[in-house]
């Protein structure tokens, strides 16, 4: 994600947001947040949106809004950024992770649809590198056994499942507008879209002190709140979210035709999936390699995530650290993201294909 590009495009018009902050009366829970919060909630298809400090904060506040309790069981998948398994014990309850599908590296519902027990209150499917988790099957399990979705779509801004957004599809939507997301604020930022109106109003008390009424206090909350300039940020950028995610997905076509047919694992697109690309990902056994070799020919290259959640530090010694997730494990050992993002000009991507070709394992 090239930051600096990025801003040179949108310079004039993030300049006046900026100064527009500066000119007002409200810094915080102004008119900027109120007018971000109605067009993302339009944007995503759901009735409310609610900004809040962080992704992290929009996972936990959600899985709180939703009624999620202490020691009760979240379904949460193994390939994942560690916010989504912090969330669920940040508010007491108790994360169980789901492996990932071997051949599609994404979280299918058989494997969530076995994992339900007695003790399962929730499931957090996480729209992993821009491409949803089919939704659907999910919502269905979840009516059955009277368990909550909160999806955490982080990472899938603009994304779409048969037509339809994420955002507006499971009770309640976790995002972050962490800076190099597909949507980002020039700091952090989060929120909470929801169709469902109890949810929505829970977030907001929670965000600013379990309080709506001031130094009333219904609830033990948080400060975690999406400032107007955030706000008045998200709202510029927002107006080209859609140019930024097609080019995207221009690079990823290019990526694919380019790379098709070397010994390298190319990301799949489900048929009923338009992702958004936040990340390229392949596998290849080899990836260490292939990633020095793509170094040393002056390509920058990431790895999402090289430890597991299951594997960090922070987990030895309880239950989780015990947990089997052998696709999790191999994902760690063998994914590698090419550059990708709206600013990556034409010639570095051939440089990318150029470097991936003359690759010997
Ligand atoms: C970035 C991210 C988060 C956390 O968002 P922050 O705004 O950094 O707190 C959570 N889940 C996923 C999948 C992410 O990529």
């Amino acid at each position: 994600m090239d930051l600096p590009a990025l801003h040179a495009e949108l310079r004039p018009e993030l300049s006046a947001a900026l100064l527009g902050v500066l000119d007002g009366e409200r810094v915080l829970l102004g008119p900027r947040l109120a007018t971000f919060e109605r067009d993302w909630a339009a944007a995503v298809g759901a009735r409310s949106a609610v900004g809040v400090g962080s992704g992290l904060d929009a996972l936990s506040l959600g899985l709180r809004a939703l009624g999620v309790a202490p020691g009760e069981e979240v379904l949460v998948p193994s390939h994942t950024f560690i916010a989504t398994w912090l969330a669920v014990i940040q508010v007491g309850a108790v994360p169980v992770p789901v492996d990932v599908s071997p051949v599609t590296g994404r979280w299918e519902v058989d494997a969530v649809t076995a994992a339900v027990g007695p003790r399962t209150r929730a499931i957090l499917p996480v729209h992993l590198y821009g491409h949803p988790v089919d939704l659907g099957p999910l919502m269905a399990l979840a009516a059955r056994h009277g368990l909550a979705v909160l999806d955490d779509a982080a990472q899938a801004h603009g994304a779409t499942l048969r037509g339809r957004p994420v955002g507006g599809l499971a009770h309640a939507t976790a995002w972050s507008f962490y800076p190099g997301k597909n949507l980002g604020a020039l700091g952090d930022g989060g929120a909470v879209t929801t169709s469902d109106p109890e949810v929505a109003d829970r977030v907001r008390s929670l965000r600013n002190y379990g309080s709506t009424e001031k130094y009333r206090h219904d609830e033990v909350g948080y400060n975690s709140r999406l400032d107007e300039l955030q706000a008045a940020v998200l709202s510029v950028k927002l107006s080209r979210l859609g140019e930024f995610n097609d080019r995207r997905a221009q690079i990823a076509r290019r990526y694919e035709e380019a790379l098709a047919g070397l010994d390298l694992r190319l990301p799949t697109i489900a048929d009923w999936a338009t992702p958004v690309w936040h990340l390229y990902v392949v596998r290849t056994p080899h990836r260490d390699a292939l990633r020095s070799h793509l170094a040393a020919r002056g390509v920058e290259t990431g790895i999402h995530y090289p430890v597991p959640p299951h594997r960090q530090p922070a987990f030895a010694g309880t239950p989780l650290a015990d947990a089997a997730l052998p696709v999790a494990d191999a994902l760690a050992r063998e994914v590698l993201s090419l550059p990708i993002g709206p600013h990556l000009p034409e010639s570095a991507q051939e440089r990318v294909v150029d470097a991936i070709r003359t690759f010997r394992p």
